[in-house]
């Protein structure tokens, strides 16, 4: 790249950088300017899955800012190296997009017949963070993706909204198109391949559909429990299981329930679904959160300060794409109003949600709150709080902090737990009971109990 190439590049990112901070990955510093020529400004982007995410997802946002940096009305291409190398013979001939000129050195169109397969660069496994609760779904998605239609087959991903089950199905799609680039892959959502059924069944073109996908050698269907009450697609889909699982093909579903909770499924299927692997992912501690904030963060280059990545992972505690809203909603503002990230900025970017309504009608503290409360009357740090730490200065503080969550929230002793560093339930009962019999005796610790008690009930 020339230097003057390299220099639009850079204001190009930065630009898209504060106006679209939260589609910005750190990989887009790999993408080179290839040439601008009648008025088309060619990327150049070496990873195949990068370069379709680019050409389906970002095409607009490239081209506004381009047209602000440069003041000229450019378009933007996105192009692989196959492309790229082509460029002198084949000139922009090939321009339309989707075609099979795209990949770096296979095309990658080829292994991709199916035209939703979009998956996303940032669903790979090395940004996947493994934690109590996917560590079985993580181990058993990364055998497949070694060794498909040999590890475990079917493999059935289960568990609740926004906990990873789609990162690992792409994940393995990635991994395999990585490393096995001549296996040939189907990755659609469930919603997709009825719809595709429907409308092959309309227009008479099921040998299509069965081509479509019974020829392949993984077939990865997410969120398979839409199949629910679809009488004649279930018939369709037990066929193509069979076709594929008798070949030896991968088969890789997932699912928001086990194979015998989804509604209205065949026994027959739901059997067939259970003679492989059934993983479940369940709900990350708090430590996982806070090494996927970190995580989501340094996709994005961001450097989180410890407090915040701890007041993130606090604060969100069930969905994990909440997660990342959370962090795109701190970058914006951070952005929008020029302040670095801090605490505050935190606080003031996620912070105004109100606890749950107890049977009183009084909206009860957050735990979020009571963290709040506990670090500012003690002075300790957040990161200690929630660490590992057993030195009276922080152990009391926290077991006050676990006493008020039990008393106040209506949290299971396991989520609390879960938010003071993930402590199992029997810390929290030992915190609780500690308090409770210390109070009896300590009239300092009484008062320090009942002030920060005064301040959280004021606040609400
Ligand atoms: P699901 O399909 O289970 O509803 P997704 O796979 O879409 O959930 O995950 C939601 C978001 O949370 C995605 O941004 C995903 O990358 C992220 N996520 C979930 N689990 C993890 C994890 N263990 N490590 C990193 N990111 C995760
Ligand atoms: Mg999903």
């Amino acid at each position: 790249m020339t230097r003057a190439n390299s220099e639009l590049r850079n204001a190009i990112l930065a630009h898209l950088r504060n106006a679209h901070a939260g589609m910005c990955r750190h990989w887009f510093d790999d993408i080179d300017i290839l040439d601008v020529n009648g008025g088309v400004l060619r990327f150049l982007v070496r990873e195949p899955v990068q370069l379709r995410y680019l050409q389906r997802c970002c095409v607009e946002q490239f081209a506004e800012a381009a047209r602000e940096v440069t003041g000229h009305l450019l378009a933007v291409r996105f192009v692989g190296e196959a492309e790229a190398h082509s460029a002198s013979t084949n000139g922009h001939l090939n321009g339309a997009e989707g075609s099979n000129s795209n990949g770096a050195g296979h095309s990658i169109t080829a292994l991709m017949p199916d035209d939703e397969m979009l998956l996303s660069p940032d669903y790979a496994f090395e940004h996947f963070v493994i934690g109590p609760g996917n560590q079985l779904a993580h181990a058993a998605a990364t055998a497949v993706a070694k060794k498909p239609g040999r590890a475990y087959n079917p493999l059935f991903i289960h568990g609740g909204v926004g906990l990873g089950k789609t990162h690992l199905l792409h994940a393995i799609c990635q991994h395999v198109l990585r490393n096995n680039s001549s296996l040939r892959i189907c990755y659609t959502s469930c919603n997709g391949f009825m719809t595709s059924f429907t409308e092959c069944v309309q227009d008479g073109r099921m040998a299509e559909f069965r081509h479509r996908f019974r020829h392949v050698d993984m077939l990865v269907i997410d969120d398979i429990h839409d199949l629910s009450k679809r009488g004649q697609t279930q018939e369709e889909f037990f066929h193509t299981f069979n076709a594929l699982y008798q070949a030896g093909k991968q088969i890789v579903l997932s699912s928001d329930a086990a194979p015998s909770e989804i509604p209205d499924l065949e026994e027959r299927l739901v059997s067939r679904f259970n003679s492989g692997l059934v993983a479940r992912i369940e709900k990350p501690c708090y430590e996982t959160r806070v090494s996927i904030v970190r995580s989501k963060a340094g996709l994005r280059n961001l450097t989180l300060p410890e407090d915040v990545a701890c007041y993130i992972a606090a604060k969100i505690d069930t969905n994990i794409r909440e997660l990342e809203g959370a962090i795109t909603k701190l970058q914006s503002l951070a952005y929008l109003h020029r302040k670095l990230i801090t605490l505050e900025l935190a606080k003031e970017a996620i912070g105004q949600e109100t606890g749950a309504d107890n049977e009183s009608g009084f909206a009860s503290p957050t735990i979020q709150a009571i963290i709040d409360a506990i670090t500012a009357y003690y002075n300790i740090k957040l990161a200690d709080l929630l660490s590992k730490r057993r030195h009276k200065s922080i152990a009391m503080p926290r077991q006050v902090a676990m006493y008020l969550a039990r008393k106040h929230t209506r949290y299971s002793l396991e989520e609390i737990g879960g938010y003071f560093g993930g402590r199992d339930h029997t810390t929290v009962m030992h915190a609780v009971r500690t308090i409770d019999a210390k109070q009896e005796l300590d009239n300092g610790l009484r008062t320090d109990v009942s002030r920060i008690e005064h301040h959280l009930l004021d606040r609400n």
